[in-house]
């Protein structure tokens, strides 16, 4: 069964894109630690990021590089953090997360955003690309 993340890709969920590429998608997620969390995943569907072969995988790191500094120009924030987590989706997949305590690394406390937030700040990030 393709994963919630191939069916964002398709079209079939929907999302609030950040950016895309042939092989890659970044978009918000749904319910962000913090303001501007972002996933940047393969269009490829692999379970486990290190699974992903050699050039899958840098061209993903490539790719949320750009997207980082994207999110550090568009959200008041210290740093942008990176993790790999993978046990809800299994479809490899970058959180981006821009911090400014180390609980927003946390993903225990969430921030709720209406629709309106999150079209607004998907354009923000993807108008700094
Ligand atoms: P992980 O697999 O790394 O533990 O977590 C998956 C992440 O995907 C979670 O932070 C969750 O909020 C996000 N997520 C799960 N389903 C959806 C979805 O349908 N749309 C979006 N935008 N994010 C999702």
């Amino acid at each position: 069964m393709a994963s919630i993340f191939t069916k964002i890709i398709s079209g079939e969920i929907p999302c609030y894109k950040v950016a895309e590429t042939e092989d890659y998608l970044a978009f918000l997620d749904i319910n962000p630690n913090a303001k501007g969390h972002t996933l940047c995943i393969p269009k490829k569907e692999i379970d486990k990021l290190f699974d992903l072969d050699e050039s899958s995988y840098h061209g993903l790191m490539e790719f949320s590089r750009k997207v980082a500094v994207a999110i550090e120009k568009a959200v008041p924030c210290k740093r942008v953090g990176m993790t790999v987590i993978g046990l809800e989706v299994p479809h490899a997949h970058v959180h981006l997360i821009p911090l400014n305590t180390m609980e927003d690394a946390q993903f225990i406390n969430k921030t709720t955003l209406d629709k309106d937030e999150f079209q607004s700040i998907a354009a923000t990030i993807a108008s700094q690309l």
